[in-house]
């Protein structure tokens, strides 16, 4: 099963307004022609808007970093799905490992915003993965069972069509460690077959899953040549318009 690679770029709490657009341009003209691989960049809510516009005409993506799941109200600091659609936003990251850690989100939150963006007809990059405690205890595909169930609970099939998978070990995770592609491969090979237990063999299919964790120029191809590694989500490495570009361009190293 041929499956589309998707690049994605988490610029996480980094670039001002100015900042995202000056790269954004330098994104546009280093991809120019670039066929074969979709690619979305994630910059803070505030430069959403601007670098929506800077994207107008170019097939790169856009998406958020988070969203809340209720429409509107008393929710100081919370943005909605439909503010998010509104600004141009195609993608949303759901249950990134820093949210977990810092802002305490559960499998429970991760759920109910994944609905919520659906319902606005946002796509999902749902992320998953392990710390570095549950691999050494042995825990990691009991706690990667646990993350998909908690967080994809109530979905059907259709809504399924509509979710990426980031596949983020916590430990790889802007500390410079990757997991090897054997390693990756492991979980993401276990990934698609809960999905298949849960869903169906299509579905399983034809879901992506992104690797993420300190992912460079260097050891992109290694991941990428793995069968059930379909893309990549960057944090640091997507910050720089060489080193990003050079990771969208992974079948040219
Ligand atoms: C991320 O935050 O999604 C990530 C993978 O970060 P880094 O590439 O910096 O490890």
């Amino acid at each position: 099963m041929e499956r589309l690679p998707f690049i994605t770029g988490n610029w996480k709490m980094n670039k001002t307004v100015g900042e995202a657009i000056h790269l954004v341009r330098e994104l546009k003209s280093a991809m120019s022609g670039i066929k074969g691989v979709e690619v979305a960049v994630a910059p803070p809510f505030t430069s959403l808007y601007a670098v929506h516009q800077e994207l107008e005409g170019s097939s790169i993506g856009l998406a958020a970093q988070n969203l809340y799941w209720e429409e509107k109200g008393a929710f100081t600091g919370e943005v909605s799905p439909l503010m998010l659609k509104e600004v141009g936003c195609h993608y949303v990251i759901v249950g990134h490992s820093e949210r977990r850690q810092f802002f305490g989100e559960t499998d429970e939150t991760v759920n109910r915003r994944i609905k919520a963006a659906l319902t606005q007809g946002l796509k999902v990059i749902f992320c998953i993965g392990e710390t570095l405690g549950e691999r050494e205890e042995g825990k990691t595909f009991l706690l990667i069972e646990k993350q998909i169930e908690g967080g994809l609970r109530g979905l059907g099939d259709q809504e399924m069509r509509n979710i990426v998978i980031a596949y983020e070990p916590v430990w790889a995770i802007g500390t410079g460690k990757t997991a090897t592609p054997e390693q990756a491969e492991e979980v993401h090979r276990f990934i698609r077959e809960k999905l298949e237990k849960l869903y169906s063999q299509k579905i399983s299919e034809e879901i992506r899953i992104q690797y993420g964790g300190s992912v460079t120029p260097e050891n992109v191809k290694g991941l990428m040549n793995q069968p059930n590694i379909d893309g990549a989500l960057v944090g640091g490495a997507s910050l720089k318009a060489d080193s990003f570009s050079k990771i969208v361009r992974f079948k040219e190293l």
